[in-house]
């Protein structure tokens, strides 16, 4: 489903370049659970970044479901994005002003998803999340743990192939973390792929497949 070959990707800064991804090639196949491990700055956000059309690589080829995502436009990116992968950061990236269901419902909104269709997905994606009693609540009345399956519950709601999670217990507590990878594990087994980044050695082990990285090359 997800094949990368000789992915580069070099960042310009102050006349400095960094190499932040080197010759990465890998697959992932429908329904994987992958953990990509690392210390910081060995290049994981920005293979998930690339993996997410979240950004572009400098050389190499990136194919989804057998389409060069590489010679797709912005726009066309875009509308594979919103389809088919769903993304869940470290720091939840919510809208503040926002409640729960205004949250969820903001890629269905930009979708075009009819007013109804949108209801009943909302609260489908929140009860899945075992949020259905929190949808009015906006992400400052509610716990680390509940902002990020709101923000997991938003990554869901258009029912995409692939969950991309970067580190996405970074922010909280043991037991949160745990309810979250919990929550993210819940819905690999319901067969979406899952592909998460984590510094975190006890939580990548439950992954079926590791993936390390070292120096933006795949080690
Ligand atoms: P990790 O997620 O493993 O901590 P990153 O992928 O964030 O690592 O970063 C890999 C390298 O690329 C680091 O040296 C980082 O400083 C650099 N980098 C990442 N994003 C940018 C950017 N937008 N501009 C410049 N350098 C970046
Ligand atoms: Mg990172």
């Amino acid at each position: 489903m997800i094949a990368l070959s000789g992915i580069e990707r070099v960042f310009h800064v102050g006349g400095e370049a960094v190499h932040a991804l080197r010759q990465v090639t890998m697959t992932v196949d429908s329904g994987e659970y992958v953990a990509i491990m690392g210390p910081s700055g060995s290049g994981k956000s920005t293979l998930l970044n690339i993996i997410g059309l979240l950004d572009r690589p400098d050389a190499g080829v990136y194919r989804l479901n057998d389409i060069d995502t590489t010679q797709l436009s912005d726009n066309d990116q875009a509308l594979v994005r919103r389809h088919q992968i769903g993304f869940v950061f470290q720091f939840f990236h919510l809208v503040p002003r926002l409640t729960a269901s205004e949250n969820v419902a903001l890629p269905l909104m930009l979708a075009g998803v009819e007013p109804a269709e949108r209801t009943s997905r909302v609260q489908k994606a929140l009860t899945t999340l075992g949020l259905a009693d929190r949808a009015g609540h906006r992400p400052d009345q509610l716990s680390g743990g509940q902002r990020q399956r709101v923000a997991i519950a938003r990554a869901i709601v258009m029912e995409p192939q692939v969950i991309l999670a970067d580190e996405p217990t970074g922010n909280l507590d043991r037991d949160s973390g745990n309810d979250v990878v919990g929550s993210l594990e819940a819905l690999h087994e319901r067969g979406m792929t899952l592909i998460m980044v984590t510094h975190d050695p006890a939580l990548g082990a439950r992954a079926a497949r590791h993936i390390r990285m070292i120096d933006g090359s795949i080690t």
